[in-house]
C-alpha cells in the first residue's frame, strides 16, 4: 500500500542524515533552491556516473562534451526560447499567490490555496536573465541556459569536423539548466537550478519513429535498472497544444509521486528545427554529409532529456522502507552513496579498533566506506540501513584470531563471516 506521506518522511530522512538541505537556510532559505549534503552528493554523482557509463562509454555511437552554460543570447533567439519558451501565469487576487495555468487542474479557474479569483492568463519567460560587462545599464544582457541541449547543437559541427561520426550518432551533455520556476515545487521536484541529462541523436529522417520507440524503452530500463519501480512508470503523450515549439512529438516518462503521475523525463522528435535554425541564425552550413553519396542534409533528432534532481527523487521514493523497528532505503549497491560500513564491535578495545581502521582504509582504496564506533552494533546497523549502505563489516574477537569479519546484508540482515581477504572481491562482485 502507498504511504501518504512519502514525501514528508523523506523530506526528513534528507535533511537529518545530510543528504539534502533547504537552500540558504541560515538566512531564512531561498524558495525553490536546495543544497545536497555529503550523501546527497554522493547519490548525484553516483547517478550521473551511471548514466555516463550506460549511454556514453558502453556505446560505440555516442560521444559526450561539456558545453556552457553561457551562450551567446542570439543562441536562444535561433532555437526559439526568447520567443516560444513561455509559461502562462495566472495571480489570486487575493492571497497574490502564483500558479502556472497549465499546472492547475482542467475547468478551475478559482485559487486552489484560498479559493479566491485567479487574474486573467499572463505570458512569462522563465529564462534567468543576467549581464555581461562591469556596468549594469550598458552591458549585453545573456541568459542562464534554460537546458542543456542548445550547447549540443551549437557544437555539432565541431563534434563531426573532429570526430567524423556516421548517423545514427549521438552527443551527450551532463549539465546545469535554470528556469525562473514561479510554482512551489514539491521539494527537489521543481527546483530554480537543476542537473539534466540530455542525448540529442542524430538521425535520418525516415527513421525517427523507430528510433523514438526505443529511446522509449532505453529510458525507462534506465530508470528500472537504478531502482525506480516500473510498476509507478507510465508514458503519457503530449497532446497538440501541449507541444514545445520544436517538438513533432513528446512523450514523458512519468513517476507516481504520492499519488500523482508527474514527469521525470521527456522525450522529444524535434525535427531538424534547432540545426536548420542554427543554420539559418548563424550563416554556418550545419549539414551533414553523407560519407558514401556526398549528399547533404539536416538530420533529425530524437532528444531523451532526463533530469538528475527528479531521478534522485524517484529512487528514494521507490527505495524507501518501514520495516519492523528500522528505516531502510533499498539502494542498488551501485549507486548507494556507502558501499559498506566498517565497525569495531567495541569502541574501547584498542586491537579491535586498529584492526578495523586498517580494514576500513584498505577499502577506501577502492570505494566509498562509512566508519562508525558510537552506539551498539544494533544501532549502527540501522543507522546505516536508514542511508542505504548495502553491507556492514564487524570487526570482533575471533577476528583477531582467524582473520575473519563478519558481512551484514541490508536486505535480509542475515550475517555471514569471511576472510578479510575476501571482502574486496565480496563487494566487487555484488557492485558491479
Ligand atoms: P515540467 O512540465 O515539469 O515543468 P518540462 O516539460 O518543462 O517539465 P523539460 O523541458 O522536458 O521539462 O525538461 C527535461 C527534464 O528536465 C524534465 O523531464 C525534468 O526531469 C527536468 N526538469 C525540468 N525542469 C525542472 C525543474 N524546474 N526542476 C528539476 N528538474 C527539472
Amino acid at each position: 500500500m502507498r504511504d501518504n506521506n512519502l514525501l514528508t518522511k523523506i523530506v526528513s530522512l534528507c535533511k537529518r542524515r545530510g543528504f539534502v538541505f533547504p537552500g540558504s537556510e541560515i538566512y531564512g532559505g531561498l524558495a525553490n533552491t536546495f543544497d545536497y549534503g555529503p550523501l546527497g552528493v554522493e547519490l548525484l554523482r553516483n547517478i550521473k556516473n551511471h548514466w555516463w557509463r550506460t549511454f556514453v562509454h558502453q556505446r560505440e555511437d555516442i560521444l559526450g562534451i561539456d558545453g556552457g552554460i553561457l551562450l551567446n543570447r542570439r543562441v536562444w533567439e535561433a532555437s526559439g526560447h526568447t520567443t516560444g519558451f513561455i509559461d502562462v501565469l495566472v495571480e489570486c487576487k487575493s492571497c497574490h499567490k502564483r500558479f502556472r495555468a497549465d499546472h492547475l487542474p482542467k475547468g478551475i479557474n478559482k485559487c486552489p490555496e484560498c479559493g479566491g479569483e485567479l487574474t486573467e492568463p499572463r505570458k512569462f519567460n522563465p529564462m534567468f536573465k543576467t549581464f555581461i560587462g562591469p556596468v549594469e545599464e550598458e552591458a549585453a544582457v545573456i541568459y542562464l541556459r534554460p537546458e542543456t541541449a542548445q550547447a549540443i547543437f551549437v557544437n555539432f559541427q565541431n563534434v563531426v569536423n573532429t570526430f567524423r561520426p556516421k548517423l545514427p550518432f549521438g552527443i551527450a551533455q551532463i549539465g546545469k539548466a535554470f528556469r525562473n520556476e514561479i510554482t512551489l515545487g514539491k521539494f527537489i521536484f521543481r527546483t530554480l537550478e537543476f542537473e539534466q541529462m540530455e542525448i540529442e541523436y542524430f538521425i535520418q529522417e525516415k527513421e525517427w519513429e523507430k528510433y523514438f520507440e526505443e529511446w522509449k524503452q532505453l529510458m525507462e530500463n534506465w530508470a528500472v535498472s537504478l531502482g525506480v519501480k516500473r510498476e509507478w512508470l507510465r508514458w503519457r503523450a503530449h497532446t497538440k497544444d501541449e507541444l514545445a515549439h520544436y517538438s513533432k512529438r513528446t512523450e514523458d516518462l512519468e513517476f507516481e509521486f504520492e499519488g500523482e503521475f508527474k514527469e521525470l523525463y521527456g522525450l522529444a522528435y524535434r525535427t531538424d528545427f534547432d540545426l536548420r535554425n542554427h543554420s539559418e541564425h548563424s550563416g554556418k552550413d550545419l549539414r551533414y554529409q553523407d560519407p558514401k553519396t556526398g549528399e547533404k542534409f539536416f538530420p533529425h533528432v530524437v532528444e531523451p532529456s532526463f533530469g538528475v534532481n527528479r531521478t534522485f527523487l524517484a529512487i528514494l521514493f521507490s527505495a524507501y522502507r518501514e520495516e519492523d523497528k528500522r528505516v531502510v532505503l533499498r539502494l542498488k549497491p551501485q549507486i548507494a552513496p556507502y558501499k559498506a560500513a566498517v565497525f569495531p564491535l567495541l569502541a574501547n578495545k584498542k586491537e579491535l579498533v586498529e584492526k578495523a581502521r586498517r580494514i576500513y582504509l584498505s577499502l577506501k582504496e577502492e570505494f566509498n566506506v562509512a566508519w562508525d564506533d558510537r552506539g551498539n552494533i544494533g544501532k549502527r546497523y540501522f543507522a546505516q540501513d536508514e542511508i542505504g549502505t548495502p553491507w556492514c563489516i564487524t570487526v570482533d574477537f575471533q577476528t583477531l584470531k582467524d582473520n575473519t569479519v563478519t558481512i551484514r546484508d541490508r536486505d535480509t540482515t542475515k550475517q555471514e563471516r569471511i576472510g578479510v581477504g575476501k571482502i574486496k572481491e565480496y563487494l566487487k562482485k555484488r557492485i558491479s
